[in-house]
């Protein structure tokens, strides 16, 4: 037996190989991934890292020990170029570009999303950094600290994660974003218009509506952000944060359904059933409704779905429904999300977002959908409580932020 290649060694590939020997799985697993490193945490490279308060050594999921206990071969520092699948009795073959090929017999695709790259002219000048791995992480720290002016194009929430550090550190830092409002793909507006807010209290320059038509540069290295009505932002530094594309080529290859990521079911199977896929690589159904396909970059869908694909890939199918959630720190500002808020008809707003603490809670039909909740984790966890129940909190009661969520959730859960 020549047992599980694991393909991409980050979140969802580890909570893949370590499921799969939770579950009892007991042949070979070789994971492989294309960074130098041990498979490390992404979150805190936009916070913690990006501070100084955190340094890679923390980041790192697990010591090599574990890998070597658990029987994980974890081979760091190759990317697999070539896959082909098991046919006629024979094993299913990984070739990384050293050459070197790896049998199997089962297949997981863990291969993440890489970040959108500008091609507006001047955008290959020195001090243009994007941020997806610790090597940009560790580069954006160091530039920072020699920074004086900051352009982050793009307001989604690794932008505004990088802008909130950047103003902290008492640079001039601006904002820039094409959308007429903050993480327009995430949150309602009434929480865009927060964000824009806060940031700029705190100091930083948020443009909406705004596009960038290309860099200047002296020297090969920026100095200066073109936008498209002709002015010129000073910059020393920019950081872009345009979002992600799915690593989808080796999927591809295979011939395997892509949509905008690599098309997977509910138990995170590929249109090959024989070969599994999770985490940001992936679309998938809604997890809660299950209805048309949604893709999720976060921590937890890549632990979740990981887990679903190891206990498909031994047979033994999850149960798949899950809530999803997630958190983004800017600065002081907690963002935590349950539950995807998309298609909602109403929302209701608890607390005052002047206090920088509310949150606001989305309906659709009158059923309870999600939760944006700022530097309030109690509103967080009895909505997302109630979304794990299947129970909704009516909505003309939970506009009075003076009675607890909680009690709501109580009468709720009452049948009758
Ligand atoms: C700066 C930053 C901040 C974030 N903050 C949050 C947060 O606050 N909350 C949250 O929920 N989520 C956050 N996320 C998102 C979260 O980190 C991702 O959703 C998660 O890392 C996805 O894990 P993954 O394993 O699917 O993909 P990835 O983490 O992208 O890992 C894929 C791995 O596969 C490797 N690979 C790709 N192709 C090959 C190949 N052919 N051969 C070998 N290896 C290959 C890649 O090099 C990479 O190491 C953040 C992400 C970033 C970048």
């Amino acid at each position: 037996m020549s047992g599980t290649v694991i393909v991409g060694a980050s979140q969802a590939g580890v909570q893949l190989a370590m499921s799969l020997r939770e579950l009892g799985y007991t042949a070979p697993i070789t994971m492989v991934g294309a960074e130098a490193y041990p498979p490390y945490q992404r979150p805190p490279l936009s916070k913690e890292f990006l501070t100084g308060t955190a340094g890679h050594e923390s980041l790192s999921f697990r010591t090599a020990a574990f890998y070597a206990d658990a029987g994980i071969e974890l081979i760091c520092g190759e990317r697999v170029v070539d896959l082909a699948l098991p046919a006629d009795g024979r094993s299913g073959l990984a070739r990384t570009a050293t050459g070197r090929e790896l049998a199997f017999d089962r297949l997981a695709l863990t291969v993440g999303a890489r970040p959108r790259r500008l091609t507006v002219p001047g955008s290959d000048l020195d001090g243009i950094l994007y941020l997806r791995d610790v090597d940009d992480a560790q580069q954006l720290r160091t530039r920072l600290a020699g920074a004086s002016r900051v352009v982050v194009v793009g307001g989604g929430f690794i932008g505004l994660e990088a802008a909130a550090v950047a103003r902290a550190q008492d640079k001039d830092v601006t904002v820039v974003e094409a959308a007429d409002r903050l993480i327009a793909r995430a949150v309602a507006p009434v929480v865009s218009e927060f964000y824009r807010q806060a940031h700029e209290r705190r100091g930083t320059t948020v443009l909406l509506s705004t596009a960038v038509a290309g860099f200047s540069g002296t020297d090969g290295a920026v100095t200066g952000v073109l936008l498209a009505d002709g002015t010129e932002l000073p910059a020393d530094l920019v950081m872009v944060g345009v979002g992600v594309l799915p690593r989808t080529e080796l999927a591809e290859q295979l011939g395997l359904e892509c949509d905008g990521g690599i098309v997977v079911d509910a138990y995170a199977r590929t249109s090959e059933s024989s070969v599994v896929a999770a985490g940001d690589c992936t679309v998938l159904p809604h997890p809660l409704t299950g209805e048309g396909r949604v893709r999720l970059e976060s921590v937890h869908n890549a632990v979740h779905q990981a887990a679903v694909a190891a206990a498909t890939l031994v047979g033994a199918p999850a149960e798949t429904r899950s809530v999803p959630w997630f958190w983004s720190n800017q600065g002081q500002l907690r963002l935590q999300i349950a539950g995807l808020s998309a298609g909602f008809d109403s929302f209701v707003v608890r607390g005052n977002t002047d206090d920088e603490k509310f949150s606001v809670l989305y309906y659709r039909d009158g059923e309870l959908l999600a939760v944006d909740a700022v530097n309030n984790p109690v509103d967080y966890m009895v909505v997302r409580k109630a979304l794990t129940q299947g129970v909704s909190i009516p909505a003309d009661l939970a506009g009075d932020s003076s009675t607890p969520l909680k009690t709501l959730l109580a009468a709720a859960a009452v049948p009758g």
